[in-house]
């Protein structure tokens, strides 16, 4: 199979695919209609899509496989489902059906390329907490995070947590040794101890800026001292409502591009209809005429409404970053912290993962490990 386009560059290029793998790069005429053509997106923060939710209970290997199916058909062709605040057993169940979904489904397993759990590990204080469990919070536990390890060995695991909370900073360095990448995140930490957890090994900020008091201190406070964290990246929920443009373009430019990663958050509800819904997360939820998804009866968001295409498209329109330098920080830069060299990138021998990009609200077509998405998944 081959693909041609335009690179993020402006270089023509044909692509050809052999298997699973990009095969060769052979340079074309940049003809201006030809589209853009892109390595896939890579979401690390997916609670749900188009319906499907990781946190349903009980959730299905069908759950999965719809979701997978979903995102593909969205650009998205390596992402982490989101295991959010719940019971330790309920934690273990949905890893060990990702583990089945794996190996039940070839797409599946080549798109799942991690798990992220946030939670349980959170700060209990409303505004911090976001639409996280109270009932389910708990301190950090190293007695969980073997049985975690060991249910999803072979995957990338990361575990956004609050560093405030007893026993944080020995996790922290005992994760981090084992290969976890820990995030801050749903956090009332003082600037210092967001201090200590980088210096403990802690890499990322999870949706920096959401999952916050929504009144701070001027100065200090933790929105400054997760910034200012030089080895420090941030993920950024892009989808028009969690952050305001020129909050997002700050931060990104705070970061830099390449420690900028762009999330979804997306929840089962995004893309649905206008209405009340009951879910996992959090009991009632509010899908408004916009797309915005919240807690009923308050302003607090209960996740991202957009699939990660839909949040670049929107940053290309209301940042001043283009749509290129965009994407790459929701591909590049989170395949890179994933630690997986073959994702993120065009280059011979990469897993062939490949969105072509015209004008309109979806991929034009998305290759997901070798294989044409359903463009009707969704
Ligand atoms: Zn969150």
């Amino acid at each position: 199979m081959q693909v041609e386009g335009r690179s993020a560059d402006g270089r023509g290029v044909r692509l050809r695919i052999d298997g699973d793998r990009i095969a060769a790069l052979e340079p074309i005429d940049p003809a201006p209609d030809l589209p853009l053509l892109l390595p896939g997106l890579v979401d690390i923060q997916v609670n749900g899509f188009a319906g499907a939710d990781v946190n349903a209970d009980p959730l299905t290997v069908g759950d999965l496989i719809r979701l997978t199916r979903s995102l593909c058909a969205q650009g998205v062709t390596a992402f982490c489902p989101t295991i959010v605040t719940a019971p330790r057993e309920r934690i273990l169940a949905a890893l060990s059906v990702v583990r089945a979904a794996r190996k039940q489904d070839p797409l599946v397993a080549g798109a799942i390329v991690g798990v992220h759990i946030e939670g349980p590990y959170l700060a209990d204080e409303d505004g911090p907490r976001g639409a996280h469990d109270a009932r389910h919070l708990r301190d950090p536990d190293l007695r969980e995070l073997a049985d975690w390890l060991a249910a999803t060995r072979g995957l990338a695991l990361l575990v956004t947590l609050a560093p405030e909370r007893a026993g944080a900073l020995e996790y922290i360095r005992a994760a981090t040794e084992a290969g976890v990448i820990v995030a801050v995140g749903h956090t009332a930490a003082s600037p210092e101890q967001i201090r200590a957890a980088v210096r403990a090994g802690a890499r990322l900020a999870t949706h920096l800026g959401n999952g916050a008091h929504p009144v701070l201190p001027r100065h200090p406070n933790y929105v400054w001292a997760q910034l200012a964290a030089d080895t420090l990246a941030a993920s950024f929920i892009a989808d028009g409502h969690h952050l305001p443009a020129d909050t997002l373009t700050a931060m990104i430019r705070a970061k830099g591009p390449d420690r900028a990663l762009l999330v979804s958050d997306s929840v089962a509800l995004a893309g649905c209809p206008p209405g009340e819904y009951r879910t996992p997360v959090g009991g009632s939820v509010t899908v408004d005429g916009d797309g915005r998804v919240r807690l009923t009866g308050t302003s607090l968001l209960a996740g991202g409404g957009r699939s990660l295409f839909q949040c670049v498209q929107w940053a290309a329109g209301q940042t001043p970053f283009s749509f290129t330098d965009l994407w790459a920080m929701a591909s590049t830069a989170p395949a890179r912290l994933l630690g997986l060299a073959d994702r993120g990138v065009l280059a011979v021998g990469a897993r062939a993962d490949v969105v072509l990009v015209g004008d309109g609200p979806a991929p034009l077509s998305t290759i997901c490990g070798g294989r044409p998405a359903d463009p009707t998944a969704t």
